[in-house]
């Protein structure tokens, strides 16, 4: 339970308010997912927030003016962290509020998780977790939990998650 013991942090990480736009600028160029599917999978990676934490409310816009940015980009793409696949493998990353930023790395191969593919909603719901705050969770059946699961499990929140979004919204 990370939450407890950086309490300090926490309250350095708030947005502010619980009222949120994204876009999603660029797609996976290699995926066993249709760009339709794509919006239904970020879509519903929001929706498992919002459902566990009511006052969060969060709509897609085609504005470039909006506060959670999503793109695939493959590695260097100019802010700092460029994606590097051969030495560690990370799938993602975003930024702690009031950022907005979620990259996924366009070197996977998204999808459903089943396969070589890697689960978009499983990677999407917890960047979205660090993007409205929340950092990783020690519990293992946490979706906050720092490691990619190994067998693809439903994805869905630990009361962990749960207790965590809840206190920052
Ligand atoms: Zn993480």
């Amino acid at each position: 339970m990370l939450f407890v013991k950086n309490l300090n942090n926490l309250s350095q990480d708030s947005w502010g308010k619980s009222t949120f736009t994204y876009n999603i600028f660029s797609y996976p160029s290699k995926t066993t997912l249709s760009r339709d599917k794509v919006d239904s999978i970020i879509a519903k990676a929001f929706k498992i927030w919002m459902t566990a934490d009511p006052k969060i409310k969060v709509t897609k816009t085609n504005s470039k003016k909006c506060d959670i940015r999503i793109n695939f980009f493959a590695k260097d793409h100019r802010d700092g962290y460029p994606f590097d696949h051969k030495r560690r493998n990370v799938l993602a990353h975003s930024f702690y509020p009031s950022t907005g930023v979620l990259d996924f790395d366009d070197y996977e191969l998204w999808g459903d998780g089943s396969g070589k593919t890697k689960n978009l909603l499983h990677t999407a719901t917890h960047e979205i977790g660090h993007v409205f705050g929340l950092k990783h969770s020690d519990v293992k059946t946490a979706i906050m939990y720092k490691e990619y699961p190994f067998g693809n499990p439903p994805v869905v929140l630990d009361p962990d998650d749960i207790k965590g979004i809840n206190f920052l919204y």
